[in-house]
């Protein structure tokens, strides 16, 4: 099957009950047993459900893995990955990285012995200066948040392999559409699914995506153990999400591409961060591991000035400021005082992070009025 017609079919089969062609929403936590043991292979929520495993499926089919795990959050189910290891062990990680894998791994799992190095890695090779023989995993996001760095997932997973290590890819901002790091060598795909597999803005979700079998059972039995499920409810709902993927990628592309040939072009624009464009650093990289660029774009205005930049997201009525990405919804974002606003302002701008930087996450709207709204707010 195609891509396509995964999004719609992969993974699924029409309910056996009375054949209803979307899964039922199962609410319910157990389920009857005839004689201690005799059930229909569902005993409790936390462990099955059969909307949650309706979902599990497709999320394996679309990242052409063989395992899918549904979390209650993307941060549950990279909480998740990281208790496969025990202390003493180290992670080598991508330095631009979502500010909540970057809170969890620093602020959590550093009290508990694992040790974190954080590096640039749009040289893959890096990668290597940083293991030793406690490395156990390798974290991986690309396009970065939200300077939209580019890493090679493939270089990345022949140093992992080399080493017998794992390879972990967030992979939120490209979603199965444009990348799929299992094909590239990865062992794990991570996502945030309240993004764009979710992609109405109406849930919080996260999700793992496994080939190997060993490694899909030690998932599972953390998953049951800790708990860190989702219902049923919000499975019907990403399961739903999903099924318009393609179509709703391809025009986030579309709209991504206009409004960062439209900002590139802008007078009172410095610099567009989109991978689409060819001066950028890694775009032969981007061209070579993702089908299109995405809908995600990061921009800073000349002067670098802060209340500019403030000014402008406040200006734009389309999109609305907010936190979150990759609903059809268009938002913006002003990281300085937003997500990366924890973060000092020496330490923010040595990755790029300047007062004057908005990103984008464009939507699906028409796209005149998308460029319309950039034209009045920014002047
Ligand atoms: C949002 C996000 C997460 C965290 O996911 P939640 O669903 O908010 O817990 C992780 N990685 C990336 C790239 C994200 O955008």
């Amino acid at each position: 099957m195609k891509f396509n017609t995964k999004a719609i079919h992969g993974g699924q089969e029409h309910d056996p009950a009375y054949g209803a062609v979307m899964p039922p929403i199962y609410q319910t936590s157990t389920y009857a047993q005839t004689t201690p043991g005799g059930h229909k292979g569902f005993e409790y929520s936390r462990t099955h459900n059969p909307t949650r495993r309706a979902l599990e499926n497709a999320l394996a089919s679309i990242e052409n893995g063989n395992y899918g795990l549904a979390f209650g959050s993307g941060l549950a189910a990279i909480d998740a990955i990281i208790k496969l290891l025990k202390p003493g062990d180290e992670v080598v990680s991508t330095n631009d990285l979502y500010g909540g894998s970057f809170r969890l791994f620093t602020k959590i799992f550093l009290d508990f012995g694992i040790k974190f190095h954080f590096i640039g890695m749009q040289s893959a090779s890096n990668i290597e200066t940083y293991i030793n023989e406690n490395t156990k995993l390798i974290w991986v996001e690309t396009p970065t948040n939200p300077m939209m760095n580019i890493i090679d997932v493939q270089a990345a997973s022949v140093i992992a392999k080399k080493h017998n290590i794992l390879l972990a890819v967030d992979n939120t901002f490209a979603t199965p559409y444009l990348q799929q790091p299992i094909d590239l060598g990865a062992d794990i795909v991570m996502h945030s699914a309240t993004k764009y597999l979710g992609g109405h803005s109406d849930v919080v979700m996260g999700a793992l995506i496994v080939k190997d079998e060993e490694l899909a059972n030690r998932l599972y039995f953390i998953q049951n153990a800790s708990g860190a499920i989702c219902g049923p409810q919000d499975s019907f709902l990403v399961l739903r999400g999903i099924k318009t993927l393609h179509v709703r990628m391809q025009r986030h592309c579309e709209n991504g591409k206009a409004v960062a040939e439209y900002l590139a072009s802008h007078p009172k624009i410095e610099k567009v961060y989109w991978p689409g464009f060819e001066d950028h650093p890694n775009h032969n990289i981007a061209k070579a591991q993702m089908k299109d660029f995405g809908g995600m774009i990061s921009f800073t205005t000349k002067g670098n000035d802060y209340k500019e930049a403030i000014r402008i997201v406040e200006n734009l009525k389309v999109f609305t400021l907010a936190e979150s990405l990759g609903g059809v919804e268009s938002l913006s974002g002003h990281p300085a005082s937003m997500t990366h606003a924890s973060i000092p302002k020496e330490e923010r701008e040595k990755t790029g992070v300047v007062d004057s930087l908005i990103r984008l996450s464009v939507g699906i709207e028409d796209i005149d009025d998308l460029i319309a709204d950039l034209e009045q707010a920014i002047g």
